[in-house]
């Protein structure tokens, strides 16, 4: 049996290792974003950002806003069409789709 000393203890070692190190640094996305997902759907994501109606976002145009140049959005090294994007978990997104989400390049 745990002492409460000793699960409090624990509890608190687990508080100090920083987020940063959970979020996985590499694409492990095997999947295409399914576009009925409900994710997909809120952020009104497309496979093609011509098809999206993107208004002027954080100085960049909306016609110039694209996955690929998006904060959220990681080259896969194997896939120069598809990237990972950090709202889509463990699925690829299309260098040329965009969503709500998009956010420019800091
Ligand atoms: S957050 Fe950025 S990279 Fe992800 S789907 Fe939206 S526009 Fe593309």
């Amino acid at each position: 049996m745990v002492s409460r000393r000793k699960l409090l203890s624990s509890a608190s070692m687990l508080a100090l290792i920083p987020v940063a190190n959970l979020i996985p640094t590499t694409v492990f996305a095997a999947t295409n974003v399914d576009l009925s997902n409900a994710s997909a759907v809120a952020l009104k994501y497309v496979e093609n950002a011509t098809d999206a109606q993107r208004t002027d976002k954080m100085g960049t145009a909306g016609a110039d806003q694209v996955c690929d140049n998006c904060r959220f959005y990681t080259v896969d090294a194997g896939n120069s069409a598809r990237g990972g994007c950090v709202l889509f978990q463990n699925q690829l997104v299309a260098g040329k789709g965009w969503c709500a989400g998009w956010v420019p390049t800091a």
